[in-house]
C-alpha cells in the first residue's frame, strides 16, 4: 500500500490515514491556499514500526520520490550548500493531542548548508541561531537528551556576553553556540549529531512515531478516551521562517471566539519568532488585530482565508500561520477546540446564519459539555478579595492550595486536598499535575498557550497569562501588588472573567442549571442558557429512549424531574435502612423466632410506608420502579473484628456472655469470603420470610393512599439478582399475594433486574415472568468481567488502563464487546419470548454519553442515571437517535 501522500494528494476526510494535520493541510492545499509544499507519512507506516520497531522497507523509495518532488517545486534541495531546501517534521494524530507529539524544525541545515542560508537570507545570524535550533530540538526530541543541557549553554552564553537578553547573541555567539551544542549531542550520546539532511529526516519520521507510545501521549489517550492503536502520521513540509525580522512573525488565531463562541477577530501575533514560541507562551504576544496595523496586507489576506475556511468547513477554524517577509503562509488547520458554553453558542448561531440545521447543531455539542456547564459559580455577591486580573482561559470557578509543581499537585490530590497548580508556563510534562489540580494560573501566555489550549481540552478551569504574578518556585512565594502569598495559601480562580481571588469563595448554581431547576426563563437574555434551551428541546422532540433517574428520596426524585426525568428507574429501598433504623435491621437479622422477626418487621414496615407516600408522591403520575431489598446482609451488621474484641474483654473481665457474644456469633455465622456473590438481593428475600412481604405491603399500602387522595401513584416493583426463573417465579407469587391482599385492584407491573450473566442467557424464560426488565450493568459488568466493583478501580485498573486493556474502565463506560453483548442477548431473547417487554438500564451506564448510544442502538426503551446526569441523558439520547 501507500504510505506517503503529497499534500496535494489528501482531503479532509483522511484523517485516520493522514492524521488531522495532514489531512487539513491536503484541504488547504486543494483550496488554492497558501500552504508551503510538502507530503505526510501515513499512520499505516506508524502502525508498522510500533508493531515491528522498524519503519517499513518499501518507506525509503517513497519518501525519495516525494523529495525529489518537493525539490523540484521548491527549485532547491536538502543539503544544498549555497541554497539548502529545509523542511520541518511534524507529529499528527487522527485526534489532536495538544503538545503530545514532537516537532522538529529547519531540519536540513548542516556545517555547509548553514552558510548558504546565511547568504540567501542575508542574515548570518538568523542562519546560526536556525542551526541552534536544531540541534537543541533534535537532541531533545529524537536523542532524548535533557533540556537543560542546551538551555544551560544559552545561559552560560549570554553571561559570558553580559546579557540577559537572547537577543543580544549575535552570529559568532550562535556559531560558539553550535559548536558546543554538537559537543554535548557526542558526549551524551556517542555520536555526532547527524549532518546527513536525510537521516536528520528519518531519525526526527522515527522520533515522532515512538512518541505515540510516550508516557504523556499515553496519559492524555487515557484521560481522553483515545484509542491507542492509531498511530500518527508525519508531515514533512518545508519551511518557511517568522525570525527573519520585524516584517515576519508567526500567530494563531480562530474564526469566532474559542471561549464564548462570539464572532471577531481572535488569536495572538508574534513578531519575528519561529514556530512553537506562540504555543509554548514564552513570550508575550499581542493580540490579533495589531497585525492590521502591523502588516495591513497580510491581515487583509488572512481575515479573506478566516472566512474561507470557516465557510468550507461550517465551523469555527484555528488556524496558525506565519508571514515571511511579508508573505502570508498556513500551516496548519482545524476544526477547532472550543469551551462548552462556546460549543452550545456557536452550534445555535450557525443554525441561525443559515449555515448548518438544527440535527447537524445537535450533533455537535456533547452531554459531557452539558455536564460542564451545569458546574456551579464564583457567588456574584460574595465577599471577595481581588489579587490580579488575567486572561480566562478555560471557564469554570476552581478554588484550592497553591501549588507550584505537578509533583506536588499529584500528591496533594492523593491526599484528597483540592490544588491549584501555578505555574509561570506549563508544558507537557505537566499533564499529570494538571489532571490532579482543581485549576492552573500561569503567569505567562495567552488564550493559546499550551495550559489554555490542554485546560480547555479537558474541560479543566485555566487563567493565563497573570503578569503581575512574580512567582518563585525556590522560595515557595508568589508576590503580586504588594502581597505575599506562600504555597499552601488557598487561592480561587475564575476561568471565564480570568480574575484571581485570596482564599475560597462561595460558588452558587450556574445559570444552566438555575433554568433546568425551573428558576430561570430560557428567554430571559442569557444567550448560553437560550442555547441548551434550543438544543435540548430538539434532542427531546428526537430521541427516543426515555430518561429516568436513579433515586431513594422525595428530594432527589423532585429535582430530578424537575431536570427532565420521566420517572424513577431504580430506588434502591436498602438505602432507606441506613441510619437510625439500622438496629431494627439488626434486630430483624438476629431474630431467633418468628415472633421477633415479625416484630422487626412491623417496627421497619410504617418507616418504608412513610418512604414511598413521599416518593411517589415526588413522582406522580410517573413510573416508579421500586426495587426490592438488595445488598449484602453484613452490611447492616457491625464489623466481626470490633465484636470479636469487645467480647474477648468482657470474658477476661469475666462477664456473662451478653448481646454482643449473640451478635458476634450471629455475625460469624452469616460472614462472606465473597459478599457481592452471597446471601443478597432475592436470595435475601427467599430465605428471610416476611422481608419482602413487609416491602411490598408499604409499597402497595403508600399507593392505594394516595390514589385514595385522587393522585396517581405508578410504582413498579423490581426484583434484584435473579438468575433462575425459578427464584423469579417465587418472588413474585409472594409479590402477587400481597398486592392482593392489600386489596390493590390496578395492575403493579412485576418485573427483575438483569444483572446476571445467566439471567441474560436464558432472558427468555424470565420474561415469561417479568412485566420488564431493567438492565443492572454495575453487577453485570462485575460478574462478566469477574471484577469486584468494589475494589478494582483503586487496585489494578490504572495498570490495566496503561497498557490498553481498555480505554475506559468498563465500569464507567459499557464494555460493547462483552457485557452489551449480554445486554444485547438479553434484549432479544427476552422480546421474542414477549414482545412488549419494557426494557431499561439502571446501573452507572445509563448516564454515560457512550453508553447511551450503544443503549439506543440495542433497543432499550429508557436509561435511568443519577438526577444531575438527566439532562445529560436526554441530550445524548437524542444526539444518539440522529
Ligand atoms: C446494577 O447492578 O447495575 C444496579 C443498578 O444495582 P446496584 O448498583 O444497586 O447493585
Ligand atoms: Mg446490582
Amino acid at each position: 500500500p501507500k504510505l506517503v501522500y503529497d499534500f496535494a494528494e489528501g482531503d479532509k476526510s483522511q484523517k485516520e490515514l493522514l492524521g488531522g494535520k495532514g489531512a487539513n493541510l491536503a484541504e488547504m492545499t486543494n483550496l488554492g491556499l497558501p500552504v508551503p509544499p510538502g507530503f505526510t507519512i501515513s499512520t499505516e507506516a506508524c502502525k508498522v514500526y510500533l508493531a515491528t520497531g522498524s519503519v517499513p522497507p518499501e518507506l525509503a523509495d517513497e519518501i525519495d520520490h516525494h523529495v525529489d518532488v518537493l525539490q523540484q517545486k521548491m527549485g532547491k534541495k536538502l543539503g544544498q550548500a549555497d541554497d539548502p531546501l529545509l523542511v520541518s517534521v511534524r507529529s499528527g494524530a487522527a485526534v489532536s493531542m495538544p503538545g503530545m507529539m514532537e516537532t522538529v524544525l529547519n531540519v536540513g541545515l548542516n556545517d555547509d548548508s548553514v552558510n548558504g542560508l546565511a547568504h540567501q537570507s542575508g542574515n548570518p545570524r538568523f542562519a546560526w541561531d536556525a542551526y541552534r535550533r536544531l540541534i537543541q530540538m533534535f537532541g531533545k526530541t529524537v536523542l532524548g537528551m535533557a533540556g537543560d543541557v542546551f538551555e544551560d549553554a544559552i545561559e552560560a552564553a549570554k553571561e559570558a556576553k553580559g546579557t540577559r537578553n537572547d537577543l543580544d547573541l549575535d552570529a559568532d555567539d550562535l556559531k560558539a553556540l553550535v559548536e558546543t551544542f554538537k559537543q554535548a549531542v557526542l558526549e551524551h550520546t556517542g555520536r555526532e549529531f547527524p549532518q546527513d539532511p536525510r537521516t536528520q529526516m528519518d531519525l526526527a519520521t522515527e522520533a515522532v512515531f515512538s512518541s505515540w507510545n510516550s508516557d504523556r501521549a499515553i496519559l492524555y489517550r487515557r484521560q481522553e478516551r483515545i484509542a491507542t492503536d492509531l498511530g500518527t502520521a508525519v508531515n514533512i513540509c518545508s519551511m518557511v521562517f517568522g525570525n527573519l525580522g520585524m516584517d515576519s512573525g508567526t500567530g494563531v488565531c480562530f474564526t469566532r471566539d474559542p471561549s464564548t463562541g462570539q464572532p471577531g477577530v481572535y488569536g495572538d501575533y508574534l513578531q519575528n519568532a519561529q514556530g512553537e514560541d506562540v504555543v509554548a507562551g514564552i513570550r508575550n504576544t499581542v493580540p490579533l488585530a495589531d497585525l492590521e496595523q502591523i502588516d495591513k496586507t497580510s491581515y487583509d489576506e488572512l481575515m479573506a482565508i478566516m472566512a474561507t475556511l470557516e465557510g468550507h468547513y461550517r465551523d469555527l477554524c484555528d488556524i496558525e500561520f506565519t508571514v515571511e517577509r511579508g508573505k502570508l503562509w498556513m500551516l496548519q488547520t482545524r476544526v477547532g477546540k472550543r469551551t462548552a458554553a462556546a460549543a452550545f453558542r456557536i452550534a445555535t448561531s450557525l443554525i441561525d446564519e443559515g449555515v448548518i440545521d438544527t440535527d447537524e447543531a445537535l450533533k455537535r455539542v456533547k452531554g459531557a459539555q452539558l455536564a460542564q456547564l451545569m458546574f456551579p459559580r464564583f457567588d456574584g455577591d460574595a465577599d471577595k478579595e481581588l489579587i490580579t486580573k488575567a486572561i480566562g482561559a478555560s471557564p469554570g470557578a476552581a478554588s484550592g492550595k497553591v501549588v507550584f509543581t505537578s509533583a506536588a499537585a499529584v500528591e496533594a490530590a492523593d491526599r484528597g486536598e483540592k490544588v491549584i497548580l501555578v505555574r509561570r508556563e506549563t508544558n507537557p510534562d505537566d499533564l499529570h499535575g494538571m489532571i490532579a489540580a482543581q485549576g492552573i494560573l500561569t503567569s505567562r501566555g495567552g488564550k493559546t498557550s499550551h495550559a489554555a489550549v490542554v485546560a480547555r481540552g479537558m474541560g479543566k478551569t485555566c487563567v493565563c497569562g497573570a503578569d503581575e504574578l512574580d512567582v518563585n518556585v525556590a522560595q515557595g512565594t508568589i508576590k503580586v501588588n504588594g502581597t505575599v502569598l506562600e504555597a499552601d495559601a488557598t487561592i480561587s480562580i475564575d476561568g471565564t472573567t480570568g480574575e484571581v481571588f485570596r482564599g475560597e469563595v462561595p460558588v452558587v448554581a450556574s445559570p444552566v442549571v438555575q433554568y433546568f431547576e425551573g428558576a430561570l426563563d430560557a428567554d430571559a437574555g442569557d444567550e448560553l442558557v437560550a442555547a441548551v434551551h434550543r438544543l435540548i428541546s430538539h434532542a427531546d422532540e428526537v430521541r427516543r429512549l426515555g430518561v429516568r433517574t436513579n433515586a431513594d428520596t422525595a428530594d432527589d426524585a423532585a429535582r430530578a424531574r424537575r431536570f427532565g426525568a420521566e420517572g424513577i428507574g431504580l430506588c434502591r429501598t436498602e438505602h432507606m435502612f441506613l441510619g437510625e433504623r439500622r438496629e431494627a435491621v439488626e434486630r430483624l437479622i438476629l431474630a431467633a423466632d418468628d415472633a421477633e422477626r415479625d416484630a422487626a418487621l412491623a417496627e421497619l414496615e410504617p418507616l418504608q410506608r412513610g418512604d414511598f407516600l413521599e416518593l411517589l408522591g415526588a413522582m406522580d403520575g410517573l413510573p416508579v420502579t421500586i426495587r426490592l431489598i438488595d445488598p449484602p446482609l453484613h452490611e447492616f451488621l457491625p464489623s466481626m473484628e470490633d465484636l470479636a474484641v469487645k467480647v474477648a474483654l468482657a470474658k477476661e473481665r469475666g462477664e456473662e456472655p451478653g448481646r454482643e457474644a449473640k451478635l458476634l456469633s450471629a455475625v460469624q455465622r452469616l460472614h462472606e469470603q465473597n459478599p457481592m456473590l452471597g446471601l443478597r438481593g432475592v436470595r435475601l428475600g427467599l430465605v428471610i420470610p416476611g422481608l419482602f412481604a413487609m416491602q411490598v405491603r408499604a409499597i402497595a399500602s403508600a399507593a392505594v393512599e394516595l390514589r385514595g387522595q385522587g393522585k396517581d401513584p405508578r410504582p413498579e416493583i423490581m426484583i434484584p439478582l435473579v438468575g433462575a426463573v425459578q427464584e423469579l417465579h417465587l418472588a413474585r407469587d409472594e409479590v402477587s399475594r400481597v398486592l392482593a391482599e392489600v386489596g390493590v385492584e390496578w395492575e403493579i407491573p412485576i418485573g427483575t433486574m438483569i444483572e446476571l450473566p445467566r439471567a441474560a442467557v436464558i432472558a427468555d424464560q424470565i420474561a415469561e415472568a417479568a412485566d420488564f426488565f431493567s438492565f443492572g450493568t454495575n453487577d453485570l459488568t462485575q460478574t462478566t468481567w469477574g471484577f469486584s466493583r468494589d475494589d478494582v478501580e483503586g487496585s489494578f485498573f490504572s495498570r490495566y488502563l496503561e497498557k490498553g486493556i481498555f480505554a475506559v474502565s468498563p465500569f464507567e463506560s459499557i464494555d460493547t464487546e462483552g457485557v452489551g453483548a449480554l445486554v444485547r442477548t438479553g434484549v432479544d431473547r427476552g422480546r421474542a419470548a414477549k414482545p412488549d417487554l419494557k426494557l431499561g438500564v439502571c446501573g452507572e451506564h445509563g448516564g454515560d454519553p457512550d453508553s447511551i448510544h450503544f443503549f439506543h442502538q440495542v433497543g432499550l426503551d429508557y436509561v435511568s442515571c443519577s438526577p444531575f446526569r438527566v439532562p445529560i441523558a436526554r441530550l445524548e439520547a437524542g444526539r444518539a437517535a440522529l
